[in-house]
């Protein structure tokens, strides 16, 4: 299928690696061109050479802080109108809400609700103008399913949420729409990092805390971060327009309930 978004600008935040990168390699692959953010430059130049060797011309790149004002005004600088908007950080450290402080709140609700919310404003009444415009949000299942332990993540990424759903209303008769993609359990660097932490923790092998984590999984696998990438240019295709203010779940069947 021809997703229609060839030639169409797009930003993908946090993009040198993992759900980021995946999205980004599904754009580019349809054409759309391309500007990545991260915040290391060494990665985010190699990413951007293996995007570019996928599409059809140059991958831009702006080695960012998206959680930061300097960060968010060096990339419009650069690049200051976008079609295509994928937000993306890092999510916030898990632990007991007894030991988050206000600083640590704080720094949780800049990267994951602050700084969507920031880009959307950046992009918006450009893509409102033009009539076209497609945003996605990379949030968690956690949002959905909250866990003890990921409170900064699911406080931070809720307020998103609730922000998202009523603005999304306003914007889709003049052609914008926004989701939210909501990943469960995805190989990336991220996953690793949270097992090789867990394994800790327990005292347990790095193996033995992934294949329990399996064990329970109705699909017995992890996702593949191409699969929500695919998913994430089919919510930015010329195809979607009638989706709009949805929080899409990608968790392989683990939320038992029916909606
Ligand atoms: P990842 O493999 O660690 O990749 C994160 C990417 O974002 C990297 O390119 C990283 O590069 C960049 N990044 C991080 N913070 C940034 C910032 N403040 N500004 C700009 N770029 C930033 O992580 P992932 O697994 O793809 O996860 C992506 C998001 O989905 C996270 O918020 C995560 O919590 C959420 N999520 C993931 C899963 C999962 O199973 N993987 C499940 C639920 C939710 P630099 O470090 O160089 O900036």
């Amino acid at each position: 299928m021809d997703l229609g978004i060839a030639g169409k600008k797009a930003l993908v935040c946090g993009a040198s690696s993992g759900l980021g990168y995946a999205c980004a390699k599904a754009l580019v692959r349809e054409g759309a061109q391309l500007v990545i953010v991260a915040r290391t430059e060494g990665p985010l130049r190699e990413a951007a050479a293996e995007l570019a060797a996928l599409g059809t011309g140059p991958v831009a790149w702006v080695a960012a802080d998206v959680a930061s004002e300097e960060g968010r005004a060096r990339i419009f600088a650069a690049h200051p109108e976008f079609d295509i908007l994928v937000t993306n950080a890092g999510g916030p450290p898990p632990g007991d809400f007894r030991h988050w402080d206000r600083e640590a709140w704080l720094r949780a609700i800049d990267a994951n609700m602050l700084a969507p919310i920031e880009l959307i404003k950046a992009t918006l009444d450009g893509m409102l103008a033009r009539g076209f415009g497609r945003i996605v949000n990379i949030t968690s299942s956690a949002v959905k399913s909250p866990v003890d332990g990921l409170g900064l993540s699911v406080g931070a990424r809720s307020g998103l949420t609730g922000f998202v759903a009523g603005l999304a209303r306003s914007t889709v008769a003049r052609g914008v729409t926004i989701n939210n993609l909501l990943p469960g359990t995805f190989d990336t660097q991220r996953l690793a990092g949270n097992f090789a932490a867990q394994a800790q923790r327990e005292g347990r092998s790095v193996e033995e805390v992934r294949a329990a984590r399996l064990a329970k999984h109705p699909a017995h696998r992890f996702g593949q971060p191409d699969e929500l990438g695919h998913t994430c240019a089919y919510l930015c295709s010329a195809h979607a327009g009638y989706i709009n203010g949805q929080n899409l779940l990608m968790d392989g069947g683990s939320f038992p309930g029916v909606f």
